[in-house]
């Protein structure tokens, strides 16, 4: 252990993201950006006292070894064999230029992409699903809980969960397992037990049912079962599938994977671009490059890419917020919308959130990384001519960043110096073909957004004092 400790930090020193790839490829380490940020992220508070949270409180919540890294100023920290013995299962991730769409574009750029949808789940959220259930384990729990809205969060969690032999409950809405019935039968298949919400398994879901029964119910009431569950049994933790700093410490696997891959080619990205929801496929890609733009001075940018109908970089406020509706995080400073803002229905579900990670929104705030909002109908588009020249149809998340790209390379068509441009595909589209249905057949239309209905959920926020470190 104490070898380890001082290599890491003979490592910190060298500050050298290089030497963190194995021999097979996966990373050995995963890259924290706190020490490298040139103004660290407001101090997290209790959300009753206004306090900073102590460890203590996340207890109920996480095991000791994920509070650890929430915290962690390490540049570096370790990736357990055990987890890097799962991943290696499909990482190292392909990177891949993408020709045939730089030639229907007639573009000069060169599109470099990285394809998180070839794990299992079919998104980048088993690379942290995957250390989470490992530290769960480890820490002697025997089961998780979690709500699905979208099913991507579920899917991953249901699969690594089986990994190790934990049992995973997930509370998937209702009327998204109607929708979405195959991801029911994957979760089930890795041995999740799937309840659709509002279920008659906890108080929350009875209460709901008794007013009606047929309720399709809602992500607050899935995520109100799930926290019931985790909170009411000494063997359950809940977890959680982005925005808080551990889970965009576990994505960095994709950044460093895709710096070695893209030296390899002898190539480096003038812009890196990721769909952002919580902000974690974002930090993933982006920050092992923004490690080099901070400490060796490479001028390379960093897009963050939204829907126009929930805007939280493009429209929102830099202000303490709960990470969740159930109010079960510490207040965290963020670009937010509210949480009790319901952005209007849309296809990429795993966007629909309201704030966004505190590390990409210092970050943001800071003018280090830029934003951009896009509009549904532009978003498809851009998948359908992706999936015709490069093959693979896109989550409609990961839509959001394929058109900021095509967006990119098209703006530089006449430039001296066309762009390299590196973008997240975060995963595949397989499980959404019902949102590509509804394109073809000519049902698809512009998400909304009210200025009017953030500006009353941000009038609900408590002004509580800034702490920084
Ligand atoms: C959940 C999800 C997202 C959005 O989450 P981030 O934390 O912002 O990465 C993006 N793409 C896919 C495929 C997802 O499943």
């Amino acid at each position: 252990m104490l070898e380890r400790i001082e290599s890491t930090s003979e490592r910190n020193k060298m500050a050298d993201l290089d030497k963190l790839i194995g021999s097979n490829g996966v990373p050995t380490h995963w890259y924290n950006i706190v020490p490298d940020m040139p103004k660290a992220p407001a101090i997290p508070l209790h959300p009753a006292t206004h306090q900073p949270v102590t460890p203590k409180d996340l207890e109920p919540m996480f095991p000791p070894s994920l509070i650890e890294q929430e915290s962690s100023k390490e540049q570096l920290i370790a990736i357990p064999e055990e987890v890097r013995d799962i991943l290696s299962m499909w990482r190292p991730t392909p990177l891949r230029r993408a020709r045939r769409l730089e030639q229907a574009l007639g573009t000069p750029a060169k599109i470099f992409f990285k394809y998180e949808g070839v794990s299992p789940a079919g998104s980048h959220k088993s690379n942290t699903a995957v250390p989470q259930a490992y530290f769960n384990k480890q820490a002697g729990l025997k089961r998780l809980a979690t709500e699905s809205g979208a099913g991507q969060w579920g899917t991953s969690l249901a699969h690594a969960g089986g990994m190790y032999g934990l049992d995973v409950a997930v509370y998937m809405v209702r009327s998204s397992v109607a929708q979405k019935p195959y991801r029911k039968v994957a979760m089930e298949m890795w041995g999740a037990n799937v309840y659709p919400s509002p279920s008659d398994m906890t108080n929350a879901g009875r209460a709901e049912l008794g007013v009606d029964p047929d309720c399709p119910g809602s992500l607050g009431i899935a995520i109100s079962e799930a926290v019931e569950d985790a909170t009411s049994r000494s063997d359950t933790n809940y977890a959680l599938g982005s925005v808080m700093n551990h889970v965009l410490l576990h994505q960095s696997v994709i950044g460093l994977e895709a710096r070695q891959q893209m030296q390899d080619m002898k190539e480096y990205p003038d812009v890196v671009i990721a769909c952002c929801g919580g902000g974690s496929n974002f930090g993933g890609i982006a920050f092992p490059f923004l490690h080099d733009k901070f400490k060796e001075g490479k001028n390379v940018r960093a897009i963050a890419v939204e829907p126009t109908s929930c805007p939280t970089l493009t429209k929102g406020e830099f202000r303490y917020d709960l990470g969740d509706v159930a109010g079960l995080t510490p207040l965290l400073m963020m670009y937010t919308l509210g949480h009790s803002f319901m952005p209007s229905q849309l296809h990429a579900g795993g966007l629909r959130y309201h704030g966004v990670s505190p590390l990409v929104s210092q970050l943001y705030n800071e003018g280090l990384i830029e934003a951009k909002a896009l509009s549904q109908l532009a978003v498809f588009e851009a998948a359908r001519m992706f999936a015709h020249h490069e093959g693979i149809i896109p989550a409609p998340e990961s839509a959001h960043a394929v058109k900021a790209a095509i967006d990119m390379a098209l703006s530089c068509k006449d430039t001296e110096k066309p762009m390299t441009i590196l973008f997240c595909l975060s995963g595949h589209g397989f499980f959404d073909l019902g949102s590509y249905a509804d394109m073809l057949a000519g049902d698809l239309t512009d998400a909304t957004f009210s200025a009017d209905k953030m500006e009353e959920s941000l009038g609900k926020l408590p002004s509580v004092q800034v702490r920084w470190e």
